[in-house]
Order: structure tokens, then C-alpha cells, then sequence
């Protein structure tokens, strides 16, 4: 450990760095946590202080960090090579992988477009939809996009448009095509104020009023299956995404999945799809997919929509899209090794103890004065917090609440990242049970010494 060499790290990351989703006014007063290495569930700062990662790397590590095959398939990689473009030409990792995520995606899909991060594997998904539509000869009546209220989909400007969370997203709204929007069940603050089970689905009934009235307008569908996730770890209600599933066939629109953060496992299943079998006609991949290695993405499609591409050169049907690291060898090769230590060492089979065990946990947090409510699929995990639990009154904005508690968190040894008021924990897949009773009664801990510092902890 260098102080002299760590503080000049500090200094320039402060005058350097913009950081990401970060108010830089109040950043620049902080001590930032640089990290420098990682192990398994932890990350190690510059003066050497572990940190459980309870966020996962912001959803992308799966076997946690230095997982040894992913690493050696990276090495491996670039004794081979480190780059070389998919335009017109292939690489060997692209194609395996290609073959390896066609053999576990939902039935149906048979193409892969690579890209490299969540919002471009969305992109992608957008511009296939419409022009698919184009070219099966519609004359392109059908330009426009269905999404959610408090969607989430990336941060290029398409993606932004079909996003809903309006904090990250009315700046823009100039910018942004329109889309039609219907409210996804967010059932702890029902925008129908209805209850289930006993509302049947009505918020289904919205989307099917609006898929009946603009069927011939709309491309496609979009929706985060099962949790939307930045709006908050907000998990929908049984049969909701069959449902959707129904509805869009029902009404000729296209369904995109947007598993980018649901992906990999995350939610207990190899894709969120899985929970109510359904398949859609595009599947849009990132994050974990290398394991959380490096910045790679996935489009995946049907092959009826691939073949409204195909056509004489002249007919101008190609699929005019590509990025300079579109299918790198090196992110290619570190997904498939990704994909192979799920299977062999059964990942998805001995993630189920541990969903149960994070379940039952979790149930201790509804005893804390300000937990409104826990929602939870797979290793997905949102803590909602409220003034009060009664009413549901929401904590204002400028209090920071969640940014409060994290901070918290961080000085006992845990990185956590809050949604608004609602705490997040996503662990590894790889966790083991000890980090993760760890991880939950930190994260115990931080919400009462900011919310309620006199309740005793029972964790
Ligand atoms: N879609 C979903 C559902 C996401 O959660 C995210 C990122 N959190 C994205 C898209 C965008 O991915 P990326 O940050 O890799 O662009």
C-alpha cells in the first residue's frame, strides 16, 4: 500500500472522472472507494479494505470475481486473438458462443446479433422490430413501440423512449419518439388501486385496450419479464407475463423480452421467460453474460423475422447495424466459459437453497418500522422503504434515503446501490450462505441506523 500513490489516485479520479448515475457536486466530497482487486463475493479497495459486492458489479458477475475458467478463457483468448470484426467475417468464440446460447434460449430463437451492452442489445431489438415489419410488406404502419410505465431499458436515446422511469428519462423528452405506455403491475402501489389475486389481471385489460385500439400502429412490445428491475425490484403478479405473452399474439405485435439484467440466472431460472414458459420473438441479452467479465450483448430472434432480411442485395433488406466490437473474441470467449461453469457445476440446481434461504431472511425485514415492502425473485432483491408503513407514504427525494443507507452499508464493509428509496441486494450467484447472511444483516443494520436507530437487531 502507497498513501502517496493512493491519494494521488484519489485526486485524479476526483478531477477526472465523471461517474455514472453520480451527483459529481457531492461526489467530489467523498473519499471515493477506488477498487483494486477482486475475489469471489469481495472487492478490495486501494488500502486493502473488502467489500462484499452486494450488487453484483451492478448486475453482471454471476461466479463472482476471478472466477479461474473465466480467466483462463480470457488468457486462452488472447494467445488467439483479441479482436476482430463480425462485419462480413466471423471469429471462432462468437460462433460457439452463438451455438451455446441458442441451445438455452427460449424455443424459437435461432439468430444472434451481437452487441456490447444492455441499451445496444435494445437498440437492436427496436430497429430489427420495425423494419422487420417494413419489409413483410405492412408499408411501415406499424412504427411504433409499446412499453411500461417505470421501464428500463438502457440510455441511448432509443432505449430512453421506450423508458419510464421519468427521473431518468423526461429530460430527454424532446428527444424521444413516442411510444404508447401501459402501467406494468407494480402491486404494492397498484395504479388500478385493485389487490391480488382478487383483481384477476385487470392491469392486463390496459394493456389489451391498447393493443386492440393501436394493433396496427404498434411494432412491438417491449417488457422486462417478470421484475422490471431499475424501476425498483418490482416483481409482477402470477400469469402476468403468460398474459402478455397471449395478448401480443392475440394482436399480431412483436414481443421483446429485455432480460439484460434477468438473464443468466438472476432470477433462479436460466432466463425470467422460464417462470410462466413462455418464448418471445426477440431476446435481449448483456450483463451477465460474461459472467460479468466484459462488455458484451445479445440480440436474439426467430428465424421468421431473420428471413424478412434476407433478399437481393438490391432490395436494400439488410440489417444495417454494427458496432466496431461487435462479437469481440475476447467477451465471446468469456461467455462461454460462463456458460459452462453454470452447467457443470450446476449453478442453477444449487441456487435454489440458497433463493430459499435469502427468502426466508428477508422475512426479518418486515419487522424494521420503515420497510413497506420486500420483493424478491431468484437473487433479485428490492427493500422498499417508506415513511410509513400504514399509508405507504413515500420518503421525499431530497432526502436520500436509499443513498443514506448504502452509505452506510459501504462503511460496514458492504457495496449495495439504492433505486430511489428502495435498497437493492443482487448477489453473485456464487455467494455462499455465510456472505450472504453477512450482506443481509449489514444491509439490516444500515436501514435501522438510518431509519429507525432505536429497534434491536435480531440478525
Ligand atoms: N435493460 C435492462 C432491463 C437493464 O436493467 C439495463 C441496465 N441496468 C439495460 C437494459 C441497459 O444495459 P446497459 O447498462 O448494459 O446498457
Amino acid at each position: 500500500m502507497d498513501p502517496v500513490r493512493n491519494k494521488e489516485l484519489e485526486d485524479l479520479d476526483r478531477h477526472l472522472i465523471w461517474h455514472p448515475f453520480t451527483q459529481m457536486k457531492d461526489y467530489v466530497k467523498e473519499v471515493p472507494l477506488i477498487v483494486e482487486r477482486g475475489e469471489g463475493s469481495y472487492l478490495m479497495d486501494i488500502y486493502g479494505k473488502k467489500y462484499l459486492d452486494g450488487v453484483s458489479s451492478l448486475w453482471v458477475s454471476v461466479h463472482g470475481h476471478r472466477k479461474k475458467e473465466i480467466d483462463d478463457a480470457i488468457r486462452n483468448q488472447l494467445d488467439q486473438v483479441a479482436h476482430s470484426t463480425l462485419l462480413g467475417i466471423s471469429n471462432v468464440s462468437a460462433v460457439e458462443l452463438a451455438k451455446a446460447l441458442v441451445g438455452i434460449a427460449p424455443a424459437g430463437l435461432r439468430k444472434v446479433f451481437y452487441s456490447d451492452n444492455g441499451s445496444t442489445a435494445v437498440e437492436i431489438a427496436v430497429k430489427i422490430a420495425f423494419q422487420f415489419w417494413k419489409q413483410e410488406g405492412n408499408g411501415g404502419s406499424k412504427h411504433s413501440f409499446l412499453s411500461f410505465i417505470n421501464a428500463y431499458h438502457g440510455d441511448t436515446i432509443g432505449s430512453v423512449s421506450l423508458g419510464g422511469i421519468d427521473l431518468f428519462h423526461e429530460m430527454y423528452g424532446s428527444l424521444l419518439f413516442p411510444v404508447y405506455r401501459a402501467p406494468y403491475p407494480y402491486c404494492y402501489r397498484c395504479p388500478l388501486e385493485r389487490s391480488t389475486p382478487a383483481c384477476g389481471l385487470e392491469c392486463l385489460n390496459r394493456v389489451e385496450d391498447i393493443l386492440s385500439t393501436h394493433r396496427e400502429e404498434i411494432a412491438a412490445l417491449i417488457i422486462e419479464p417478470m421484475i422490471q428491475g431499475a424501476a425498483g425490484m418490482i416483481t409482477s403478479p402470477k400469469g402476468y407475463v403468460k398474459g402478455i405473452r397471449e395478448l401480443t399474439k392475440k394482436y399480431g405485435v412483436l414481443l421483446i423480452a429485455d432480460e439484460v439484467a434477468t438473464g443468466f440466472g438472476r432470477t433462479g431460472r436460466m432466463f425470467a421467460c422460464e417462470h410462466e414458459a413462455i418464448s418471445p420473438d426477440i431476446l435481449c441479452l448483456a450483463k451477465g453474460i460474461t459472467g460479468g467479465y466484459l462488455p458484451l450483448a445479445a440480440t436474439l430472434t426467430t428465424g421468421e423475422i431473420f428471413n424478412a432480411f434476407l433478399g437481393e442485395y438490391k432490395e436494400k433488406k439488410t440489417f444495417f447495424h454494427g458496432h466496431s466490437y461487435t462479437g469481440n473474441p475476447l467477451a465471446c470467449a468469456a461467455a462461454v466459459a460462463n456458460l459452462k461453469v453454470m452447467k457443470e457445476e450446476r449453478i442453477l440446481e444449487n441456487l435454489q437453497g440458497k433463493i430459499q434461504f435469502l427468502s426466508e431472511a428477508l422475512k426479518e425485514y418486515g419487522k424494521l418500522e420503515h420497510v413497506g415492502d420486500i420483493r424478491q425473485l431468484g437473487m433479485m432483491v428490492g427493500i422498499e422503504l417508506v415513511v410509513d408503513k400504514k399509508t405507504k407514504e413515500e420518503y421525499p427525494f431530497e432526502d436520500q434515503i436509499g443513498i443514506r443507507v448504502i452509505q452506510e452499508a459501504r462503511k460496514r464493509g458492504l457495496i449495495v446501490r439504492p433505486l430511489g428509496n428502495v435498497i437493492v441486494l443482487m448477489p453473485p450467484l456464487s455467494v455462499s450462505q455465510d456472505e450472504l447472511s453477512e450482506m443481509l444483516s449489514i444491509t439490516y443494520d444500515s436501514i435501522k441506523a438510518v431509519t429507525s436507530p432505536a429497534l434491536p437487531s435480531p440478525l
